[in-house]
C-alpha cells in the first residue's frame, strides 16, 4: 500500500512587491511501500520544496501529506517530532551537512543522542553498527570530516540519517556533489541498503540517468506541476 502520499499539495511563496509565485502548483502523488520514487525536473521545478513540504520542514499553502495512513500536515510537537524518526532526509552535499569540529562518531550519534534515551555504551555500540551497515571501517568514529572522502561523507550522512531506523528517506540530489565513479558506487550502495533494510525511497535529482538507473516509479515536474508520471521506463520511452 501507499507509505507517503501528497494530496494537491501547493506551496505559494509571496514577494516583497506583494506578487504570489506558486513553487509547488497542486501535486498529487502516491508513493508504495519499499519502492524507489523519482522526483525529477530541471532547476528551479520545485522538488526541493515539495521534498520540504514532505518532510514537514516547511508548512505547505494547502494540501495534505498522509504518512502510514496519518494526516501529518498540522502534526506540532511531540508528534511531529515522533514522526520525524520515521522519515530522514539525505542532502546532496555531505560536505556541508557534517559540522567539520565533530567527530564522524558525534556525527552519526548525534539523533541517537537528541532523541531517544540510550545509554553512552548503547550509542557506542549502534554508531559502530552504522559504521558496519555504510561498509565503513568502525575505526572512522575517530575521524573528522576532513579526513573522510566525499563518498565516505555521503555514507556517514546516511549512517546518521539510518540510525532511528525510519522507514522512509528522502534523497535530495545524494550524488550530484560527487565524483561520477563514486555516484555509481554509492547508487549501488543504496539499492543494496533498501532491500537490507526494507526502506522506502523518494528519490530526487536533475539527472536522467541516474533516475533511470535506481527508480521504479517517477513523476516529471515543471513549474511546480507533475508534467509526466508513470514507470520510469515507460517515462523515459516517450517521445
Ligand atoms: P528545485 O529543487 O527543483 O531546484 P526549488 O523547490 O528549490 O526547486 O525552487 C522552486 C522555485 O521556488 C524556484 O523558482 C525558487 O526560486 C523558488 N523558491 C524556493 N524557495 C523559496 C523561498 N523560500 N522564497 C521564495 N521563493 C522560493
Ligand atoms: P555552533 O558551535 O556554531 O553554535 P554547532 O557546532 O552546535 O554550532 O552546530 C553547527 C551546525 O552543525 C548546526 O547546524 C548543527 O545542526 C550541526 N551539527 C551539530 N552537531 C553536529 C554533528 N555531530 N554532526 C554534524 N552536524 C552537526
Amino acid at each position: 500500500g501507499a507509505l507517503l502520499q501528497a494530496i494537491d499539495l501547493k506551496k505559494v511563496y509571496r514577494s516583497q512587491s506583494g506578487t504570489e509565485f506558486a513553487a509547488v502548483n497542486g501535486i498529487s502523488l502516491s508513493v508504495k511501500t519499499g519502492e524507489i520514487f523519482g522526483v525529477v525536473g530541471e532547476s528551479g521545478s520545485g522538488k526541493s520544496t515539495l521534498a520540504r513540504m514532505l518532510l514537514r520542514l516547511i508548512e505547505p499553502t494547502s494540501g495534505d501529506i498522509v504518512f502510514d495512513g496519518q494526516n501529518i500536515t498540522s502534526l506540532t510537537g511531540e508528534p511531529l517530532r515522533q514522526m520525524r524518526r520515521h522519515m530522514q532526509f539525505v542532502f546532496q552535499n555531505p560536505h556541508s551537512a557534517l559540522n567539520g569540529r565533530h567527530t564522524i562518531g558525534d556525527a552519526i550519534g548525534e539523533p541517537l543522542r537528541i532523541q531517544t534515551g540510550m545509554s553512552r555504551r548503547d550509542i557506542e555500540a549502534r554508531t559502530e553498527a552504522l559504521l558496519d551497515i555504510v561498509q565503513l571501517p568502525t575505526m572512522f568514529k575517530y575521524r573528522y570530516p576532513h579526513e573522510l572522502s566525499g563518498g565516505q561523507k555521503q555514507r556517514v550522512c546516511i549512517a546518521r540519517a539510518i540510525a532511528l531506523n525510519p522507514r522512509l528517506l528522502i534523497l535530495d540530489e545524494p550524488t550530484s556533489a560527487l565524483d561520477i565513479s563514486v555516484q555509481a558506487q554509492v547508487l549501488d550502495f543504496l539499492q543494496q541498503l533498501r532491500a537490507e533494510l526494507n526502506l522506502t525511497y523518494v528519490f530526487i535529482s536533475h539527472n536522467l540517468a541516474v533516475i533511470r538507473q535506481i527508480c521504479d516509479r517517477t513523476i516529471v515536474m515543471k513549474r511546480g506541476e507533475i508534467v509526466e508520471q508513470g514507470d520510469t521506463e515507460q517515462i523515459f520511452l516517450s517521445p
